[in-house]
């Protein structure tokens, strides 16, 4: 390596946060750097606190600390985490109404031709079960029961995926104590000034409240929704999307179910009059909240509306957090680069802020600068940042489309609402021909979509033409097989409850 390569490269990394995001960043960065001389920094301030919610997670998650050394049962025991199949969505179509979006395939894809395109054929012959009843992942959840998929699935039909629910603040504990192991450097104390470089504008120190100052080259943006050093100190402006997406509050509140409760294994979201509410079960406790639009409902009647529907003790007084939907214009802002809350928020109905951390980890270990910081590489963070947000953000929105509810102003209003063209694009190219596009950095495959627009009852009315000279009665056979399958499956796992109180709660 030149002399000049060497002087350019990083020596510092100074996070500031230390809430799910920040010690997510400090664990993945050391491990990823190794013995590589670069300091890592972590600044978090006690006094302020962290968010404290953020509990479902999506099955990247496991990958993500297994990459840091850490198994599953490890997790789910120190963060008090249960096994989650997937989402149920109650109540969304109609009231009664109910379906899962589980983390796993439907049925077996053949000769190239998508399963759904079977399944639309057979049932155009009256011979079909529900499009989930294909699904391993979907009917285990459907049944409370949870058991981990076989290492050498048998057939695709096995092949399913999890993730957990877990305690954000134990999670955030837990990858502080990796982080700081492995040499990550923690100062708690409250940043109370950012120093820009006159020059460029770039951050160039701390000033924390104790009178010490923190240098670094590079800073990384975890401080929360406020997002101290990208718009406080670098006002790079936010987009705001509140035009397709309404909910803008959330009450949260920690409950204590009775003993006897067996918890699913999946995330409750059921719809309310103004947004919806989640139901996380977790082992010592579940953590509920209403997602709202304070355009439909106020804040009082919203408690009162929590409160009615949570059917266990509370632990406390709901908690209001006020949120904008929408992204940072750049979550790659001169040398500061931001992760989780700061970065931007979307209403956690399909679990992804965790996920999005994950994501913008892996990106930036992908195009790690120096301290040229050229703009290359931060264009294409930002490109690839934009994308998959802009993907998230339309995969939530359809739910909102879809559901047809119109019974109240808020479902009147996101019923009748214009949504974004690449979404239109998206629901149309599956009406018309049954497809799924798919594309890098987007976090929701083909099977989560299919789950979304079966739940809806959104299907094309035909099928790939591959399919025309396929015999109506082998077809239904085979498909008959695969349901008993998937039923046999089911009937030999274990519930949830049992599954954790055998594997995870026994030490
Ligand atoms: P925070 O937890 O807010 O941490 C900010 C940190 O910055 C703290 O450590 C604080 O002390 C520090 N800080 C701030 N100012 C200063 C200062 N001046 N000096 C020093 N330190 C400072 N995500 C999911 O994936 N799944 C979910 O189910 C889910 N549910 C959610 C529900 C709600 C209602 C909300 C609002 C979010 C939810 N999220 C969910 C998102 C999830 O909570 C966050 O992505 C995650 O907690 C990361 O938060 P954070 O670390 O960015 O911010």
């Amino acid at each position: 390596m030149s002399e000049d390569v060497r002087k350019g490269r990083i020596r510092s990394i100074v996070i500031v946060g230390g809430g799910t995001a920040g010690w997510m960043a400090a664990a993945a960065l050391r491990r990823h750097f190794g013995p590589a001389p670069i300091d890592i920094t972590l600044v978090e301030s006690s006094e302020i606190g962290t968010i404290g919610v953020g509990e479902a997670t999506i099955p990247t998650i496991r990958g993500f600390y297994q990459n840091l050394g850490l198994d599953d049962l490890e997790v789910l025991r120190a963060t008090q985490g249960t096994c989650k199949l997937g989402i149920r969505f109650k109540d969304w179509m109609a009231p009664g109404s109910a379906f899962i979006h589980p983390f796993g395939l439907y049925g077996q894809d053949l000769n190239g031709v998508g399963f759904q395109h079977y399944w639309t054929k057979a049932r155009a012959g009256g011979e079909v079960g529900a499009f989930g009843e294909y699904c391993l992942g979907a009917s285990l959840a459907a049944a409370g029961k949870f058991t981990v998929p076989a290492a050498n699935p048998p057939s695709s039909l096995s092949i399913f995926d999890w993730a957990l629910h877990f305690d954000a603040a134990l999670f955030a504990q837990l990858m502080r104590r990796v982080a700081e192991a492995n040499g990550v450097r923690r100062i708690d104390a409250k940043v109370v000034k950012v120093n820009l470089r006159p020059e460029d504008g770039f951050v160039a120190s701390l000033d924390l409240h104790t009178g010490q100052v923190v240098e670094g080259d590079l800073f990384i943006d975890c401080s929360g929704f406020r997002g101290l050093l990208i718009e406080e100190a670098l006002e790079t402006g936010y987009e705001d999307w509140s035009q397709w997406l309404f909910c803008d509050r959330a009450l949260a509140v920690q409950s204590q179910p009775p003993e006897s409760a067996e918890p699913p294994p999946y995330t409750d979201v059921t719809a309310h009059t103004a947004g919806w509410r989640w139901r996380i079960p977790l082992q010592h406790r579940y953590g509920n909240g209403y997602v709202y639009s304070s355009r439909h409902i106020d804040d009082e009647a919203a408690k009162a509306e929590l409160i009615a529907a949570v059917p266990d003790k509370l632990l406390h007084e709901p908690r209001l957090i006020r949120f904008t939907p929408g992204r940072r214009k750049k979550v790659w802002n001169r040398n500061v680069v931001t992760l989780g809350l700061a970065s931007g928020f979307l209403e956690p109905l399909e679990s992804t802020s965790i996920a999005l951390i994950e994501t913008g980890i892996e990106k930036l270990k992908q195009l790690f600068p120096d301290r040229s910081f050229d703009p290359a590489v931060v264009d294409e963070f930002n490109d690839w940042s934009r994308r998959e947000m802009e993907r998230v953000r339309d995969f939530v929105i359809l739910h909102y489309k879809a559901a047809q509810r119109g019974d109240t102003p808020f479902w009147r209003t996101t019923r009748d609402a214009d949504i974004p063209e690449t979404l239109a694009r998206k629901v149309e190219l599956f009406r018309s021909r049954g497809h799924v596009a798919r594309y890098r950095w987007e976090m929701f495959q083909p099977p989560s979509w299919l789950a979304i627009f079966d739940g809806f009852g959104i299907w094309p009315e035909s099928w790939d033409p591959a399919l025309d000279g396929v015999d109506g009665a082998v077809l239904a056979a085979s498909l008959n097989q695969m349901r008993a399958g998937v039923a046999r499956a089911v009937a030999q796992a274990p519930t949830h409850g049992e599954f954790l109180r055998r594997y995870v709660a026994a030490q």
